[in-house]
């Protein structure tokens, strides 16, 4: 299928590092110009006005249907391009199958999991895995959690972190319901590598000695990834107390699942996690790289990934934005409320809409 030509028109540009007012024009899949106004002949015209138009967003802890868990697992692309996710990372892949990675319509990337059982953990099984995904590996997950293996101590985490580092690879730490202190993991952790569920309301949480653990991992580089989860792992409470304090996370993760998808009419996803950042009091600048250009980073493979630059991959998410107040409950005792959201109206991927809200057909002008 032949590449349209296509014109972004009067949105407020996010271009990965600043908000500008710009008009884009994308030919064969990329962007070929942004300037103030663009009036050249194209196939599709599309009206922003009032909208953020950003780069296409990233998740980088999502469970991908045939990579994780069954039963974790949610169907790409329909989870991710109604949420203006053009790039997701499964963190927690079990099953090797790269045919479904590479035909997804959207920016794919793998952590194999490696679980710790009896404070013993085991590479075998995912050897054959990082051979087969190859350079779509970002890293290794792996789980300090007592309710999901007995975790004893900090010694198989060295391990994996030894097994990561003979490999190139990161690794991804899973901290909820942790048996040993954050600040001991983030000890462990080499800058790059990702800290995950860091605003967890469990044992050993972020609020240990007035928050050293995440104080150390901004000092060390280590990245903190939300990883809400949208149903667990995460703490409003405590997570208010970290953002106020200036500790916002990295990343901005869904960590969307099976179990979380289809709650709250199916509106879960990547934009509804920037609207809990926003309420907690995250700027808007320092949310949009957290899904953005701070996202490419973390997975560290492309480098013109997170960013509206000349000559990138026409990934884009266009976003309402603005007074849409919602609730957030994950239990009656956690729950959050929100009056500032974001909703995805239009995404490309690699230049094709593969998104479009019903309803928006007076803003597109279809001209050839
Ligand atoms: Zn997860």
């Amino acid at each position: 299928m032949g590449y349209k030509k296509i014109i972004i028109k009067n949105g407020l540009v996010f271009n990965g590092e600043n908000f500008i007012r710009k008009d884009i024009y994308i030919a064969d899949g990329k962007i070929s110009k942004i300037e103030n106004k663009i009036n050249l002949k194209a196939h599709v015209v599309y009206n922003a006005k009032g909208f953020i138009v950003a780069p296409g967003l990233i998740d980088i802890h999502t469970h991908i249907y045939g990579i994780s868990d069954d039963c974790f697992g949610t169907p790409a692309p329909s989870s991710f391009f109604p949420f203006g996710v053009t790039t997701a990372v499964d963190a927690g892949s079990v099953k090797g199958n790269k045919f479904l990675l590479e035909n997804m319509k959207l920016g794919a990337y793998t952590f194999p999991s490696v679980q710790i059982k009896n404070d013993c953990v085991e590479f075998y099984k995912i050897e054959k895995m990082l051979h087969t995904f190859g350079d779509r590996v970002v890293g290794i997950k792996t789980y300090i959690d007592s309710s999901n293996g007995d975790v004893l101590s900090s010694q198989p985490l060295k391990k994996v972190i030894a097994f990561a580092g003979g490999k190139g690879l990161k690794v991804m730490v899973h901290c909820s319901n942790s048996s040993i202190k954050m600040e001991e993991i983030i000890d462990l952790l080499r800058p790059g590598d990702i800290l995950t569920h860091p605003y967890h309301g469990g044992d050993n949480n972020a609020l240990l000695n007035d928050f050293s653990a995440l104080k150390k991992a901004k000092e060390k580089g280590v990245i903190i990834d939300t990883g809400m989860a949208g149903h667990i792992h995460t703490n409003f409470e405590i997570m208010k107390k970290c953002i106020s304090a200036g500790l916002y996370p990295n990343t901005i993760s869904s960590d969307l699942t099976n179990l979380s998808v289809f709650q709250r009419g199916g509106n879960y996803g990547l934009t509804l996690c920037m609207g809990v950042m926003r309420a907690m009091g995250m700027p808007e600048t320092e949310i949009f790289k957290a899904v953005t250009t701070n996202a490419a980073a973390a997975i560290g493979k492309e480098s013109n990934l997170g960013y509206i630059k000349i000559g990138s991959r026409a990934d884009l998410a266009v976003l309402d934005y603005g007074f849409h107040p919602f609730n957030f409950n994950i239990d009656p005792g956690n729950k959050i409320k929100g009056n500032y959201s974001y909703n995805c109206k239009l995404t490309l991927c690699d230049g094709q809409i593969v998104y479009k809200e019903k309803n928006l057909d007076h803003r597109i002008k279809i001209l050839i």
